[in-house]
């Protein structure tokens, strides 16, 4: 069988055509190889993670290399099939294996070294970034966590201006490297065919490149209007707060939002909460109260997931998850899902508290062993979700059905409050989800043009702050010019990992919501409906689920909701409400910049 490596690939195509048989052959062997170096790559960085130490990080490395590289040579491979007339499922995964590429190295092996190093200063210069406000004192250099916990808390503009200006010192020595990781990685893609890497990126979406992009468009379209709204009712709250550090009828400056990339707003909620929105009730003061345990917590996510009719987790989840922090070393807490044989040994790595955000975290985590349960039945190269969007937004899907009527159902709580009571629910939820999708979107905007070369390298800067005041309608709180390279402090830059799918999952979750919830018969307001219990909306949700990536997503998404189509209408009603209640307060203020 001549399927190994690329040098024979060579010898094979210089002989006979390849034929439909020589593709089955192929396809079965990647399919093969795939699984067996994605369990050896889970099963590494699951030790990696669970016992940080220098020889566990090196294991996990050469696994996550193993895999790495033979998807490289397996999209490269798959291109001797282009003109061979094979089964439609074959072709799709013959077409997936080539877009489910991030990174192209070109063939020549002194520049895929190249760029290989590239990549890992560009990612350890971020891993490592430090802001050293007196630099003889080492010890008060703040790594990202200091910062990010300096800009969450509102108050002092000028302490989170150094902060922000700060952290934004850590990428300017990036430049260079990144500047050539565009051109190494734009002649990987174009040797598997693609104009550029951001071509490449965007070719995973069933649909031509450019006919995405117009997609993006119009869902932007769709929402941009609340998001105008919640962006003039912040900045007249800020501009009350901080003068006219912050203009009444221009770009909010990007230090003052709460977040280092003014991406999630969240930590502004004092300076802009309506009043009399109390819900009443705060779910971690219940679950402290009730002192609940980390596992009854997960029993009850998982309950969410069986009374939609899914069958409970296997008993191997139970044994081999972490729930929390253990006392006797260190291990990577960020809340995580994992499908560690891609059938039935799915697990989560979290440090659970009893609050309110780990509660809906574990839903939300759950939401991704489902969907990776529902699919393992699939050829291994069908075992992913519909397009990169949908694995989150299932999640965060579930997380939605996390009402005080649910909780209500489930004895946390005696009685829901009245829906008056909702502005304050929602206005977080906006503040985390509405003033997310800009910035979800222009990341990417940013490297598509970076990669095909309209935006050139002594412009990277200025392009990126054109796109923050065109979508998100911030402005830097100082001039940036050249000299920086600010696009390089937010770390899927230099790991290089695509964004689009976090704006899509965003979308895509009010979308799923608001199917489901009708499905299920809810009558309430779009945010106070549950699909608790509902086993005609879990059959639903199963049929997309289960579907993994073996169909273009429309029909995935049809499955489940009806439509081919992605739609953000469904956020508009979800925050009509809200929505209604920012007209008023914003009477005589000007929305936009
Ligand atoms: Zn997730």
């Amino acid at each position: 069988m001549c399927v190994m490596t690329a040098g024979c690939a060579r010898t094979s195509s210089s002989s006979a055509p390849p034929t439909a048989g020589d593709a089955k052959t192929f396809l079965d062997h990647v399919n093969d190889t795939t699984l067996k170096l994605g369990i050896a790559q889970a099963q590494a960085g699951w030790v990696q993670q669970n016992f940080i130490t220098d020889d566990t990080e090196a294991i996990a490395a050469g696994a996550s290399q193993a895999a790495n590289d033979a998807g490289a040579r397996f999209a490269k491979e798959s291109t001797k099939y282009d003109k061979v007339d094979v089964p439609a499922d074959q072709r799709r995964m013959l077409t997936l294996l080539k877009t489910s590429l991030v990174l192209a190295t070109p063939a020549d092996p002194t520049e895929s070294d190249e760029l290989s190093k590239i990549m890992a200063r560009l990612e350890s210069a971020y891993g490592k970034g430090k802001w050293c406000p007196d630099p003889s004192k080492p010890d008060t250099c703040k790594n990202i966590d200091d910062v990010t916990h300096i800009m969450s808390v509102p108050g002092n503009e000028k302490a989170l201006r150094e902060a922000w200006e700060g952290w934004h010192t850590i990428s300017p020595p990036m430049k260079k490297d990144y500047q050539r990781f565009v051109e190494l990685s734009n002649k990987g893609a174009r040797e598997l065919g693609f104009a550029d890497t951001g071509t490449m990126w965007r070719s995973k979406y069933d649909m031509p490149p450019d006919a995405f992009t117009a997609e993006l468009d119009r869902l932007w379209d769709q929402v941009r209007p609340l998001y105008l709204k919640l962006h003039a009712y912040a900045r007249m709250k800020l501009h009350a707060k901080y003068g006219d550090s912050v203009p009444a009828d221009g770009p909010i400056p990007a230090h003052l939002l709460g977040n280092i990339w003014a991406q999630d707003w969240s930590n502004i909620y004092a300076l802009v909460s309506p009043p009399n929105a109390d819900p009443g009730f705060n779910l971690t003061d219940i679950l402290k109260k009730r002192k609940m345990p980390a596992l009854d917590m997960v029993r009850t996510g998982e309950h969410f997931y069986t009374s939609l009719g899914f069958a409970p987790l296997p008993k191997t989840f139970w044994e081999r998850s972490l729930f929390v922090r253990p006392k006797d070393r260190d291990v990577v807490c960020h809340a995580s899902a994992w499908d560690v044989d891609y059938v039935e040994d799915v697990r989560i790595k979290m440090c659970i508290e009893p609050t309110a955000e780990d509660f809906t975290t574990i839903h939300h985590e759950l939401g991704h062993n489902f969907y990776q349960r529902a699919y393992k039945d699939l050829p291994v190269l069908f075992r992913d979700s519909a397009n990169d969007g949908f694995h989150e937004a299932i999640g965060d899907t579930i997380a939605l059905s996390v009402t005080p009527e649910y909780l209500v159902k489930i004895k946390l709580l005696d009685k829901a409050p009245d829906t008056s009571r909702d502005l304050g629910l929602l206005m977080t939820r906006a503040l985390e989800k509405i003033s997310f999708l800009p910035f979800g979107l222009l990341v990417d905007q940013w490297r598509w043009k970076v990669f095909s070369g309209e935006v050139k390298p002594d412009q990277y800067n200025k392009a990126w702050w054109d796109l923050r005041l065109k979508y998100q309608g911030v402005a830097p709180p100082s001039p940036r010019g050249e000299e920086f390279f600010d696009p390089g402090a937010k770390y899927h830059v230099p790991d290089n990992t695509p964004y689009t799918r976090y704006f899509l999952a965003h979308i895509l979750q009010f979308q799923f919501h608001r199917a489901l919830s009708k499905i299920a018969g809810c009558t309430l307001p779009l945010n106070r409906c549950s699909t608790y219990e509902s086993q005609e909306a879990g059959k639903r949700l199963n049929a997309m689920l289960s579907m993994g990536q073996s169909r273009p997503w429309p029909e995935a998404l049809d499955a489940l909701t009806g439509s081919r189509q992605m739609d953000a209408t469904a956020i508009i009603d979800y925050f009509a409400p809200l929505s209604t209640w920012l007209d008023e307060q914003l009477k005589g203020q000007k929305v936009g910049w």
